[in-house]
């Protein structure tokens, strides 16, 4: 058994855990990131960087290298309702940095955290490293243990943040309990191809009993085909020839495009979770991101709100962290900080959920009622959603400081 020591030891290297570990290291804390996968490579996970997460970016200094990586950049959501053209979202007249929303695969974007966060000697990066379960010391969580194929490896931390995501294996050693919200969708994800030419925008399409979402992304689409929830099987029952007939129905510009899909392989499933931890943390335990709260895809705002979850924990515990003088009041700070934005931004979600897409999954002809053309009418309107979905209703910015200023001007 090997011991390790650092001062907060964060499990999961997503969007949550590795903001949070580069803030911290940036503020001379010792910090210990465990991810269990060798590297980044998901495919089909989030991949919107909002206008929130892009200020965040520029304030840390990053934001031109980021958008030196190959990306795509998103100015308006719109939907298609029947053959109705709808315009939801206009990103161009939010205030900001940023007025658009950037299409990055996750694995760049983890993979430029990391590049970020090395640069800081506090920063400790365990790939490989799948924490199994927590060390306690009395009623105080101390520490993890973690699986790495060179054996078992105990860290020792004053905190432990549990960022490893929707089904937590922290959270659930430390029996914290968790509030389901109902979710009432699943989603098929795949890709096809986009071609020279294509709009470069997010496109809900909505028919009687389907709906897809079309997210542009270098050289394909990314789409999203909305079920039921637990209605995936019943699709792929259907046979993967009709479920291509049934994309090109819903999509026609997509016909002739979904000969790729050769094998249901090519079909990933992502099992909807709207969900909340009714207490984020405990005795040297804090839980952010999905593993607090895991969110709908609607608006694709889950990799913002885990952003903004680790810029807010940094800016609130980076001080008592150096100074060794972390409570759990500190702790449940964090929690009231967040709680509101989440729980507001849910509710957002469950409305959109409840109003629009289990009416339309189940049979519903819709159409768009008179506040929606109003809003695709008034370019101007389209600004409040966007900055809604691009800022969200507490964006954050960062406090933590950065302890290696002065080191590198006399360096
Ligand atoms: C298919 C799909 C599409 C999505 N689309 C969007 C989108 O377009 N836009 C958007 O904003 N959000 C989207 N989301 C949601 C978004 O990906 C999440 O909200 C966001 O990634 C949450 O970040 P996180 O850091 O909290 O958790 P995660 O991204 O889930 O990261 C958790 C990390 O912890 C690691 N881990 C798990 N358990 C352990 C362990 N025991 N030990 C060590 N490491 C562990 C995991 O490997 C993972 O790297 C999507 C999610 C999915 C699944």
């Amino acid at each position: 058994m090997t011991e390790l020591r650092a001062t907060c030891c964060v499990v999961g290297g997503g969007p949550a855990g590795m903001m949070l570990g580069l803030l911290l290291a940036r503020a001379g804390v010792e910090v210990a990131v465990l991810e269990k996968h060798a590297d980044f490579l998901r495919d089909f996970r989030g991949d919107t960087v909002h206008p929130s997460t892009l200020a965040v970016l520029d304030e840390l200094g990053l934001l031109q290298a980021f958008l030196e990586r190959p990306h795509d950049e998103l100015q308006r959501l719109s939907g298609q309702v029947g053959d109705e053209l709808v315009h939801i979202a206009d990103f161009r007249g939010i205030p900001g940095v940023a007025q658009f929303i950037a299409i990055m695969p996750q694995w760049d974007f983890l993979d430029f955290l990391a590049g970020a966060a090395k640069a800081y000697p506090e920063f400790h990066l365990h790939m490989c490293a799948e924490a199994v379960d927590l060390i306690r010391e009395g009623d105080r969580v101390a520490g993890v243990r973690a699986k790495t194929p060179e054996g078992d490896v105990d860290i020792h931390a004053d905190l432990v943040v549990a960022a490893d995501g929707r089904q937590s294996t922290l959270r659930e050693r430390a029996d914290l309990e968790v509030e389901d919200l109902g979710a009432a969708m699943d989603v098929l994800w795949l890709r096809l191809p986009r071609h020279a030419g294509d709009a470069n925008a997010a496109l809900g399409r909505l028919l009687a009993g389907r709906m897809m979402v079309l997210i542009p992304r270098g050289d394909y689409f990314q789409c999203a085909y909305l079920v039921k929830k637990g209605g995936a099987d019943a699709v792929k029952a259907g046979g993967l020839d009709a479920f291509k007939r049934d994309i090109e129905t819903i999509a026609p510009t997509m016909a002739g495009r979904t000969d790729g899909l050769k094998s249901w392989d090519d079909v990933k499933l992502l099992t909807v979770v709207i969900d909340r931890l009714k207490t984020w943390c405990a005795p040297g335990l804090l839980c952010i991101g999905d593993c607090a709260h895991a969110m709908s895809p609607v608006g694709g705002v889950g990799i913002n709100l885990a952003i903004q979850d680790a810029v807010a924990a940094a800016g609130l515990l980076w001080a008592p962290l150096k100074d060794g003088r972390l409570a759990l009041a500190d702790l449940q700070k964090v929690q009231r900080r967040r709680e509101w934005p989440t729980t507001t931004t849910q509710l957002g979600q469950i409305l959109v959920q409840n109003a629009v897409i289990a009416p339309t999954l189940n049979g519903a002809t819709p159409r768009p009622g008179w506040p929606v053309r109003l809003l695709s009418r008034a370019p101007w309107l389209q600004s409040l959603p966007a900055r809604l979905v691009g800022l969200g209703v507490r964006p954050e910015h960062v406090r933590s400081p950065d302890a290696h200023v002065g080191a590198r001007c006399i360096g």
